[in-house]
Parts: structure tokens; C-alpha cells; sequence
């Protein structure tokens, strides 16, 4: 193999385009189900409608054997909660992600992926995701159950959350797609949606892309379309020279999804709800270094002296053992974890920590700089556990941490991994490889397409899954679960559905759209520098703090950027076009943002939200979603009530909701 300084050095120029070059060429597919983005919502969604008979079609903008964010695998599935082992019901768990969001999620959501989550993981166990501890490596251990050989997460009480090793969970899933015959159309930009008579707010009859190796226009017409495209990154922080050490962000979440559905005339929410935003490249490479978060949870933290930081429940009583680390409090239930989408917990339901005032500890000396994780303190099967299964399955660990580290000579019997050196503040949060970012970056949380208990949309004919595309996902298990569901729910719709009729006068202007940046001046800007104009609005804009004139000045100032610089951006070859047609949907997200933001004149700690001109925090009157669409190219904006899914014509309880739409 040869590697990049060696060409450069053998052929003193950068290597030629190595696929053929065909803008001209027009592809049509038709289908009865399209699904846009083949993560692991997108490929489930397509077993799942090829298994209902459906004509399948998968649009995937990088490779779907491993693209998306649980591409390179997964260590644990939350929300399991019909497993035999489960003392938490779907209802009791929707109820506590319901409270501790204030409301601020979606029921349907949360109650199908908690009511299918352990049939989905069955389901992947069919197709080769091994589950069970078969080989009987970790017999005896706390977090095991005897007779199933299932492990457990986070609670090993009430045992909702499975671990697994999902290293192969795409590959396994991209074959049972081909074993199906779903068609998988790889490297597509996915550009626009097609809509009756070519107008916004009709049914949804399709979808165009391009082909970013041979520059290639794809029309795609279908009975039924699912957005799959999952979550938002490039919107505040750009970096791309700094992602090797970014693993956690992937540049081809842009938010094409959200910005297609947007023109189409679909309706959003809570698009104004952001957190904590990360520049993953001034971190560490995620689990490379010392913390007790998700994966690492439970693990010891010790100070450069050998004092252990002691973990406390969330009364601030001090645990004296490992396993009182993996149990609920007096108090609680059932423990809830993280990563679930959920940006503020209730007390009822939060997990064992570190204490709380670690960084207070550290300014008054208590605890020596650097601290380290010492694996060496648990026991053994804890340990292997963390530092093997998990570390070797969960996404993006596998051969840079676990396998480099172990051929480098580590090995958690003896050696303590470091924690990043940082300011005292850094370490309240547990996951400290992720480091400190620049309190004005921030990043999408929570908002998304609204969803009824059909998993449709606000538009006939389209659908949506997975873990950030949809309004109120969250994490793995939910993307696969919200995949299968709503592949089942659109294949059904399919089998009633009339052929699909685009209108040939939008893919025309869609494909003029499209390819207008192969023609601009040379001297225009590239996509990069569009990106990183972007990001600054947003950051300056649209960041913690914001009023109704900052909002004003980053709306117009987005504008501006769509109707100057990006004009006149130059793409030299269908990479670039690519990169640059998804800085056309960030803008569109960025508005959207701030549009979703100047319609909540109020300031909310559960939404991290915070209105200068509006500072009352959380009145009553302001709990509330506010939906936002856009009609006629205006936005549009109306008010529901946080339980309006069990409102009539829905049914009042979560369950009967559930049978009715079901289709089981
Ligand atoms: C490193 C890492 C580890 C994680 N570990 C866990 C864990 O252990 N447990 C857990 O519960 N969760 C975990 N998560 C979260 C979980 O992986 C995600 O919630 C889940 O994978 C989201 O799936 P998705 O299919 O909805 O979205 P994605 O995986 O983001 O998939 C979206 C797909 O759409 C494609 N796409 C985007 N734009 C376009 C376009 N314009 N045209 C066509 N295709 C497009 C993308 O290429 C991608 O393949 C982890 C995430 C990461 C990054």
C-alpha cells in the first residue's frame, strides 16, 4: 500500500479524479419505500419494509455497510425494557424520560422504542449481533443474568439497558438489506424532496441526488420516503483537520435532512433547543483517556497520589463498594442513562457519580493533577468488561483504543489510564476525554421532524426514524427501533398508495440548483470557507444568549452568506459539490434555529435556552412546544400542548395509542 507522502514524493502531483465524470446523466429508481440515509435507522427501516413486501430503495450518502454514527459498533442498548430480566415497564420508562425532560420529548417516540426496543434486538440478534455472553466469559459476574446470558448497564437492579457486542451491527444488518434485495445506492447527496404538482405541503412522492464519485443526478419516486438522515454537526464548530481525534462527529451529518423536509413544507420542533457544544478536536480520541462516563461508568479515579475520588449517590451518600456504583438510590426507582437524548434528568432517575464538587476538590488541593482511572481497584470482571467487551465493541474504539492500546503494551491489570490535564471546571462533566470546548459553541439537542404515533410526518407520504433526525430520539437502540416501526408503517401506506407522479419542472429546477456551483467563477470561495462562515454566525448569533436583534442580525447574515459568497462558491469536482450543497441545508438549519428561537419569547433552564428580552425562566405559559413550518416560503408557527399525543383523536393511554397504530 501506498501511502499518501510516498505518492506525493514518486509523482510530485496530487492523484487525477479516479471515477468516471457524468453530470449529464439522469437516473431514475422507483420504489414503493425510499429511505433516505442508511445509518442504523435507515438500514432497519428497509429490512423492515422489504419484510412487508415493500419495493425497497436506500439512498446512503457515504458506504451503508458502515456509515452514521453506529457505523463502527456499539456496546450498549438502552430502553430493553420487555426483556426477561426488565423491572422497568415501557410506560414507567417513557413516563421518567417525559419528567425529566419537562416535557420537552415525544411520547410515541420513547414509548415504541421502550415497547419494540427488545424485539429489535432480538431481531439483530437473528442476523448475527451477539448478545449473550454464550461463551460464559463473565459467569457469576453482578451484572449477569444466569439463565439468559444476557449483561447488563448502568442499573444492574432493574436491568433495561443490555450489553452488547455490536462491533459488526452495520455489516450485519447491510447484508440482511442485500439478502432482502433492498437496492443500497451509495455515496448520495440527497438534495431535495419531490412533492405533488411540485408544490410545499403536499404528499411526498420522492426525492433528487447526486452522486459525489461520478457527478451523477438521481431521481428517486416512491409510494412512501423516510428521512433516516440522522443528526446536525458543522452548524456551530468546523474543523475538519482536527476530526481524527472527532470521532464522535461525522461530517456527513449536515442536516440535509432537516433542511429538505424544511422546504418541503414539513413541520418541526424544539429546533430551538441547544447544548453544550464540543470542537472534538481539541479533545482526545472519545475513551482513549481516563473518565467514568457510559462506557467507563463505575470506573475508580484516583489523584496523582493514589487517592481515589470517592463516587456518591445522588444524595450525596458516599458509596463504599463497586456494585452500589451500578444501583439505584433510597428514593429511586430505576436509574435512567445517558445518552438517550435527554439534556436534564430528574433526581428520581440520575446515576451514581463522582462527587459532584470534584472541580471545588481539586482549587483547594484535595485531589493532585493529573487524575487516572484505575482499573486495577474493580473487580476483574468489571474490569474486562469495561477495558474488552465494551471498549473493543463500542463505536470507534475497537482498533484505535483497544487494539492499539493493547498491542502498545496496556493492560488494565497493571496500568492506569490518564485523564487529560484541564481546568478544575472541566472535570464536573465524566467524560473528560471529551475535553473543554469554547462556551460559545453549541450544538442541536433534541429538536426535529414532529411524529404521530404512525411515525409520519406533518406530510402525507413521508415518515422518519432514528436517533436525531426525529424529535425526541436519542441513541442507539431507539434509531434501530424507530427504523423498524416506521419501515413497517410506510410499506403499509405504500400498499394503498397510487404511483408515484413527480412533476418534471421541479427536478429541472432542482437539478439547475444543484449543479450551479460547477459553473460559478473560479475565484469564488470553496466549501471550507463557507462552512467556517457558517459556524461564526451561529456561534456569534445564535449561541447561549440571544435576543430578538441577534436573532434578526444572524437571519439576515445567513442570508447574505446563501446570497453572496455561497453564489458565487466554486466545486470542482462531485466531492466538493457535494460539500458544498450541504452548506446550502446548514444555512437552512441555522434559520430554522433561529426561527424556532424568536418564536419562544421565553427563557427555559430544562430547554438550556436563554432569552435576553425575555429572562422570566420557564414561565407556565411557555411550556409548551412550538411547532414551525414553512407555508408558502413564510414561516409559520402554532402551539401543542406537551401531552397533545394523548389527546383526542388520540387515545388517552400510551398503550392503547400503541395497538391502534402498532400495525402488529
Ligand atoms: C462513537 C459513537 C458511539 C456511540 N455509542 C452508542 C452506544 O453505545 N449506545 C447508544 O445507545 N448509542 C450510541 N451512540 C449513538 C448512536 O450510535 C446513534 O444514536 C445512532 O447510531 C443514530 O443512528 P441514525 O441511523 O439515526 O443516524 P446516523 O447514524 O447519523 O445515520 C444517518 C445516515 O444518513 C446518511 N446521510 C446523511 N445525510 C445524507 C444525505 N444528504 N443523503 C443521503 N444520506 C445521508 C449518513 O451518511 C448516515 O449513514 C454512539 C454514537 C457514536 C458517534
Amino acid at each position: 500500500m501506498t501511502t499518501w507522502h510516498e505518492y506525493i514524493q514518486e509523482d510530485g502531483t496530487v492523484p487525477e479524479w479516479p471515477y468516471p465524470i457524468r453530470y449529464d446523466k439522469v437516473n431514475e429508481i422507483t420504489s414503493d419505500v425510499l429511505i433516505l440515509g442508511g445509518g442504523v435507522a435507515g438500514c432497519h427501516a428497509a429490512i423492515s419494509a422489504a419484510k412487508n413486501g415493500a419495493k425497497t430503495v436506500v439512498a446512503e450518502r457515504g458506504m451503508a455497510k458502515r456509515s452514521g454514527a453506529g457505523g463502527a459498533g456499539v456496546d450498549h442498548w438502552h430502553g430493553a425494557c420487555t426483556n426477561p430480566c426488565s423491572r422497568v415497564t415501557p410506560e414507567e420508562y417513557t413516563r421518567a424520560v417525559f419528567d425529566s425532560a419537562h416535557g420537552y420529548t415525544s411520547i410515541p417516540v420513547r414509548y415504541i422504542s421502550t415497547r419494540e426496543g427488545w424485539d429489535t434486538l432480538l431481531d439483530c440478534e437473528k442476523m448475527g449481533v451477539r448478545i449473550r455472553d454464550v461463551e460464559d466469559e463473565f459467569k457469576g459476574a453482578d451484572f449477569r443474568d444466569e439463565e439468559t446470558k444476557l449483561m447488563f448497564a448502568y442499573d444492574y437492579k432493574n436491568r433495561h439497558i443490555i450489553r452488547v457486542w455490536g462491533y459488526n451491527i452495520k455489516p450485519c444488518l447491510y447484508n440482511e438489506m442485500k439478502r432482502l434485495g433492498v437496492e443500497v445506492y451509495n455515496r448520495i447527496v440527497i438534495t431535495s424532496l419531490l412533492t405533488e404538482g411540485g408544490k410545499q405541503g403536499t404528499k411526498v412522492v420522492g426525492a433528487t441526488g447526486v452522486n459525489t464519485r461520478t457527478g451523477e443526478f438521481y431521481v428517486f419516486k416512491s409510494k412512501a420516503t423516510i428521512i433516516a438522515t440522522g443528526g446536525v454537526g458543522r452548524l456551530w464548530s468546523f474543523a475538519p483537520e482536527l476530526t481524527a481525534a472527532g470521532s464522535m462527529g461525522d461530517l456527513n451529518s449536515a442536516g440535509v435532512g432537516h433542511a429538505i423536509g424544511w422546504n418541503a413544507g414539513v413541520e418541526f420542533v424544539l429546533m430551538e433547543q441547544t447544548g453544550p457544544g464540543w470542537m472534538y478536536g481539541f479533545g482526545y480520541a472519545p475513551y482513549s483517556m481516563a473518565n467514568t462516563s457510559n462506557t467507563y461508568h463505575g470506573a475508580p479515579i484516583v489523584d496523582a497520589n493514589g487517592k481515589e475520588v470517592p463516587w456518591v449517590d445522588i444524595n450525596g451518600r458516599q458509596l463504599k463498594t463497586v456494585l452500589e456504583r451500578f444501583l439505584p438510590s433510597p428514593g429511586q426507582k430505576f436509574q435512567l442513562g445517558i445518552g438517550i437524548g435527554l439534556y436534564y434528568y430528574l433526581k428520581e432517575y440520575v446515576l451514581n457519580d463522582l462527587v459532584r464538587d470534584l472541580p471545588e476538590r481539586i482549587l483547594k488541593g484535595e485531589f493532585t493533577l493529573p487524575l487516572y482511572a484505575d482499573l486495577t481497584r474493580l473487580p476483574e470482571p468489571e474490569r474486562r468488561v469495561i477495558f474488552g467487551m465494551m471498549v473493543g465493541n463500542e463505536g470507534k474504539t475497537r482498533i484505535p483504543i483497544y487494539d492499539t492500546y493493547t498491542k502498545a503494551g496496556f493492560d488494565p491489570d497493571k496500568d492506569m489510564l490518564q485523564a487529560p490535564v484541564m481546568l478544575p471546571e472541566a472535570y464536573r462533566i465524566s467524560n473528560f476525554w471529551s475535553g473543554m470546548s469554547p462556551p460559545y459553541l453549541r450544538s442541536s439537542a433534541g429538536g426535529g421532524l414532529l411524529v404521530d404515533w404512525d411515525l409520519r410526518t406533518s406530510l402525507e407520504g413521508l415518515y422518519a426514524a432514528g436517533g436525531a433526525s426525529l424529535f425526541g430520539g436519542g441513541c442507539h437502540g431507539e434509531s434501530h427501533t424507530t427504523g423498524r416501526y416506521t419501515g413497517r408503517k410506510a410499506a403499509a401506506y405504500a400498499r394503498t398508495a397510487p404511483e408515484p407522479v413527480v412533476g418534471r419542472e421541479q427536478i429541472k429546477a432542482e437539478k439547475a440548483r444543484a449543479y450551479a456551483p460547477l459553473q460559478q467563477s473560479k475565484d469564488g470561495i470553496g466549501w471550507k470557507e463557507v462552512n467556517y462562515a457558517i459556524a461564526r454566525i451561529m456561534q456569534d448569533y445564535c449561541g447561549q444568549y440571544k435576543n430578538e436583534l441577534t436573532l434578526n442580525l444572524g437571519l439576515r447574515l445567513l442570508r447574505e452568506l446563501r446570497e453572496t459568497e455561497l453564489a458565487v462558491a466554486y466545486a470542482s469536482n462531485p466531492h466538493e459539490l457535494g460539500r458544498l450543497l450541504e452548506c446550502f441545508s446548514l444555512i437552512t438549519v441555522g434559520e430554522m434555529t433561529m426561527n424556532a428561537s424568536l418564536a419562544r419569547k421565553a427563557s427555559s433552564v430544562y430547554l438550556d435556552f436563554y432569552r435576553l428580552d425575555y429572562p422570566e425562566l420557564d414561565p407556565p405559559e411557555w411550556q409548551k412546544l412550538l411547532p414551525i413550518r414553512l407555508e408558502d416560503n413564510k414561516v409559520k408557527t402554532r402551539e401543542l400542548p406537551f401531552d397533545h399525543h394523548l389527546k383526542p383523536p388520540y387515545a388517552p393511554t400510551y398503550e392503547e395509542n400503541y395497538k391502534r397504530h402498532c400495525g402488529l
